[in-house]
């Protein structure tokens, strides 16, 4: 079958380097602690597959006692959004008066974290937070705002350090565009 987004590669240089996500995400984390000291306990809801890197690296510089859990939303086939969110618990988190933050990779259109907050608002938690790696500010076709953004980006498709294409290239330490 045809690939339709043609022959795609890696650009040259990243867009974000290893280094520069490092020095990022202990700024987040310093912003966290102290937003978040004195709570006894934090959910830490990461959102697969696409915020697993980002959350095992976030995770281990926050100095809250954490519950790890886990949520699936799925929006994009290839590089294009499909516009239907596919959303499913992974694990089963109590989260009826807890606090909740959740480990998002991208923010893009906003319809994930638009349609997360609402079935998280169900289960009546003391408070909900986003975290998000990446932005993408100038497509969202929904509200959606992340109250913790690592980088604000333009509107490139991008991979790596978690993010995938066609479930390729989450294992890159840094965050690469595709180019055509
Ligand atoms: P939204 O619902 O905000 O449109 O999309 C959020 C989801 O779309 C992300 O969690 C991610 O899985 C996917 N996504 C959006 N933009 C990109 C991108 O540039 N690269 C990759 N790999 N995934 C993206
Ligand atoms: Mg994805």
């Amino acid at each position: 079958m045809a690939d339709p987004d043609g022959p795609l590669k890696l650009s040259a240089e990243p867009l974000l380097s290893a280094a520069a996500i490092q020095e990022r995400i202990e700024e987040l984390a310093a912003q966290i602690n102290a937003d978040y000291a004195g709570a006894e306990e934090i959910v830490l809801l990461v959102v697969l597959k696409g915020a697993v890197v980002f959350a095992a690296d976030l995770g281990r510089r926050l100095t809250m006692p954490l519950r790890w859990e886990f949520v699936r939303a799925k929006s994009y086939q290839g590089a294009q959004s499909t516009g239907h969110v596919d959303y499913r618990r992974i694990t089963d988190p109590e989260l009826q008066g807890r606090h909740v933050l959740v480990v998002e990779d991208i923010l893009d259109t906003g319809r994930t974290t638009q349609k997360l907050r609402s079935r998280l608002e169900e289960e009546n938690p003391a408070s909900v937070a986003l975290c998000t790696l990446l932005d993408k500010p100038g497509q969202r076709l929904v509200p959606a705002a992340a109250e913790y953004v690592g980088f604000t980006i333009g509107p490139k498709f991008v991979v790596g350090y978690g993010l995938d294409h066609d479930e390729r290239y989450r294992e890159l330490p840094a965050v690469y565009t595709l180019v055509g």
